[in-house]
């Protein structure tokens, strides 16, 4: 056989899933939908959720992965029963809820709702043994309580949504790209009518590299961790800090240099998915889900509690879903550009020095030099264009 004959035979041999590379965000349905259950999800090189084919030559070419792909759109996929976006500010009317909730408890009270009508939840919850974030079925409230939070990975979705079925109600919550691949997945399916689709504002997801080199930290002190949180009360306000707590039930509470580890890298935007600085089509009011959830900052500073939370309502099975729940939330009528207003509307500026950071990333640099090369670059990458830019307009 000739090269050229070998390299048209391993073509034709390959997954049409392998096409979209790095291009992927991570949802998973391509595995659900396998008819040959060939494609796992497993971390890639950089740290983010991908599939991998486990037996290429046994792929029957039906691209039906392709077909539920989120990538291979330049839209979100719209919703049948779409409506004009409607926008609330809304918080629990628990005090309890709001305290262990991000975005006023909005989300759990939802849940809390859904669940006692009948339905079932899949939402991410941190799974200790794995140290990763992953998507699961939930339905007593104990589970329900493991889904409260912000959380600051990209999910592992199939043993969640693996899980998902046509003949029972289902309320899922994920990232708006999981969200947009689970729309295709469930229209292929023709499950869309059990299903209430719920995704919140996004800014990106880190690495599991950033975070499997930051806990460490943790994991080499006490074996047994339980749970984790990212972001911890303070003075009535969510302040990003992330939370060990060990199956004795003793915290251990990240002090601010330490927790510099982490979101000094996520907040400026060095270690994302490469799919949220160039492909996130998600922003502002474009999404594939019933409703969006976020936090709200209030316009007027005077008024912000830091509790509140804000709610797109984009189709009539998201209305109905939010009016359901109206006993348990006090929440008031705003304007789409209350609403946006402090929220990401374009995407995420990929740093010059990105390319570096992933490789430090892979190799075993510990994150504190990291910290400090971050910090010198952005001094000699980024202090001399500000000096600049303040001269000219000066001048
Ligand atoms: S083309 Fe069909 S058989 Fe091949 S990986 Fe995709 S879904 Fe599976
Ligand atoms: S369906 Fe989802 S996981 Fe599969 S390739 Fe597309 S974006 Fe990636
Ligand atoms: S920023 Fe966009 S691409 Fe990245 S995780 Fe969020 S929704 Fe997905």
């Amino acid at each position: 056989m000739t090269s050229s004959q070998s390299e048209r035979q391993q073509t034709e041999e390959r997954c049409a899933i392998a096409a979209i590379g790095r291009k992927c965000f991570g949802c998973g349905v391509c595995a659900c939908i396998c008819p040959r259950a060939l494609l796992s999800i497993r971390l890639n090189k950089d740290g983010f959720f991908m599939p991998r084919a486990t037996n290429e030559p046994q792929c029957i070419h039906c691209n039906l992965c392709l077909s539920v792909c989120p990538c291979t759109d330049d839209h979100p996929e719209t919703p049948e029963d779409r409506i004009p976006p409607e926008a609330w500010s809304a918080e629990s009317r628990r005090e309890s809820v709001r305290d262990a909730s991000a975005a006023g408890g909005i989300a759990r009270e939802l849940a809390e709702e859904w669940t006692a009508r009948g339905g079932k939840v899949c939402e991410a919850v941190f799974n200790p043994r794995e140290n990763v974030l992953e998507h699961l079925v939930l339905q007593t409230p104990e589970e329900l309580l493991r889904g409260c939070g912000a959380k600051y990975l990209q999910s592992y979705t199939l043993p969640g949504f693996s899980h998902l079925n046509g003949h029972e109600p289902f309320l899922v919550i994920g990232t708006p790209c999981q969200i947009d691949g689970l729309r295709r997945y469930l229209r292929k399916r023709h499950w869309e009518n059990h299903f209430v689709l719920v995704d919140f504002f996004c800014r990106g997801v880190p690495s599991m590299r950033l975070w499997l080199k930051f806990s460490r930290f943790y994991r080499k002190k006490r074996q047994s961790l339980q749970d984790v949180a990212w972001q911890e009360k303070t003075d009535g306000k969510n302040e990003d800090r992330i939370v060990f707590t060990g199956t004795d039930g003793r915290k251990t509470a990240a002090g601010t240099r330490r927790n510099e580890l982490f979101f000094g890298f996520y907040r400026d935007d060095l270690c994302l998915a490469p799919a949220c600085y160039d492909l996130c089509k998600y922003k502002a009011a474009a999404s594939a889900a019933d409703l969006r959830l976020g936090e709200f900052r209030s316009p007027d500073p005077q008024n912000r509690t830091g509790t509140s939370g804000s709610v797109l309502v984009l189709t009539e099975r998201g209305k109905l879903a939010l009016e359901n729940t109206a006993g348990r939330l006090k929440r008031k009528r705003r304007t789409l550009d209350e609403l946006l207003a402090g929220q990401m509307t374009g995407n995420a500026v990929r740093p010059r020095d990105n390319a570096v950071f992933r490789l430090f990333l892979r190799s075993a640099m510990p994150l504190n030099l990291m910290l400090k090369w971050k910090q010198w670059t952005r001094l000699l990458l980024y202090f001399p264009q500000e000096l600049l830019r303040r001269c000219r307009r000066r001048n």
